[in-house]
């Protein structure tokens, strides 16, 4: 699937103006420096690089620069991550089984120490606020919500109990009813089941459990950890779609995917993450079009070209960024 910036695929509040302002900014910069840093940034990013083209700041909802964390003060997981989450986008994070996609969320969602992890240097921003060593609590008061890996629902409580749990931080009858009512529109087969036991749910209908859930809490940026592990492609599309729709309803969202061919079909931006590192970032209809991406996510054996890319070698950053 490809950007299309026409009516026939949704337009995420970021808009043409963000990525009209990326593409302005890599192309008439190439070889500009620090371009490794950019990662998956859009204008913002760019922007707050003193790029000189800016024709409008919109801050990042999320902002990593040169996050390194390490788990037992031994396994390096990150190493110099940087990406920004542009308020209103969805970016997808790509990689293979111990990349650090994990890693990452736990770093952004304060669960790190959980797993014995440790952010060793770099900074997480969301919005004005360092994120630093806030507890999951807070962060996810503050509007930043995860849905981890393997869904996590409490299998022994109802449907209706798990969204209660999950709007438990908040004393405010009102959003919560009205993040209710938002859950069972987008999932009417959680309505059908308000009743049931989770654990006896399917899998796609654990991992839309697992997702309102945390919408229960109104995010304003959803974190989703491979929310299409396990599950049939069918369901997948519809996991997909539902992640498009969140965000057109306005909620930012950063996807960590093994799947490519969803996590791209959503996406506006991506970056890949190489064993604790991000080797390649762009548009994500650009990353989709890589020999890279095709070969290693997508299973394809491309015959295009790969496309032109510039900056050092250890992450190449896509130097066309057409929509
Ligand atoms: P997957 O898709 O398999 O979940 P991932 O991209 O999410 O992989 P991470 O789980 O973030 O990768 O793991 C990154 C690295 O950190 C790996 O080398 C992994 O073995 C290591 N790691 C992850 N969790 C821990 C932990 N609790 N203790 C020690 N090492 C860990």
């Amino acid at each position: 699937m490809s950007w299309r910036p026409t009516s026939s695929r949704r337009r995420s509040r970021v808009g043409n103006d963000v990525i009209q302002l990326a593409r302005i900014a890599i192309t008439s910069r190439p070889n500009a420096p620090r371009v490794d840093q950019l990662t998956c940034t859009a204008s913002h990013g760019i922007a707050s690089r003193n790029w000189t083209t800016p024709r409008r700041e919109v801050a990042p909802v999320l902002s990593i620069d040169a996050l390194h964390v390490t788990y037992g003060g031994a396994v390096q997981a990150l190493r110099g991550v940087s990406l920004e989450v542009p308020d209103g986008a969805v970016v997808a994070v790509l990689g293979s089984n111990g990349a650090g996609k994990s890693t990452l969320l736990r770093a952004i969602s304060g669960t790190l120490r959980l797993h014995r992890g440790r952010v060793d240097s770099g900074t997480i921003r969301y919005g004005d606020t360092q994120l630093g060593n806030r507890d999951p609590a807070q962060t996810v008061r503050l509007g930043l919500v995860q849905v981890p890996e393997g869904r996590h629902i409490f299998g022994r409580l109802t449907v209706e109990e798990n969204l209660r749990a999950g709007g438990m931080g908040s004393r405010d009858k009102a959003a919560k009813a009205t993040a209710r009512d938002r859950v069972y529109e987008l999932f009417p087969v959680l309505r059908e089941r308000s009743s049931q036991r989770g654990a006896l749910l399917s899998g796609g209908e654990q991992q839309m459990l697992a997702i309102g859930r945390a919408l229960m809490a109104s995010p304003k940026l959803l974190l989703l950890d491979e929310p299409s592990l396990g599950l049939a492609p069918r369901i997948i599309g519809q996991i997909g779609e539902v992640i498009a729709e969140i965000n057109r309803q306005g909620t930012s969202v950063l996807l960590v995917e093994q799947n490519a061919t969803m996590a791209l079909g959503v996406a506006d931006l991506a970056c890949v993450l190489d064993v604790g590192e991000v080797s390649l970032s762009g548009s994500a209809a650009e990353l989709a079009r890589t020999d890279e991406v095709q070969r290693l996510y997508l299973g394809h054996d491309s015959d295009e070209p790969e496309v032109q890319v510039t900056g050092p070698a250890t992450h190449r950053a896509l130097s066309r960024w057409t929509p």
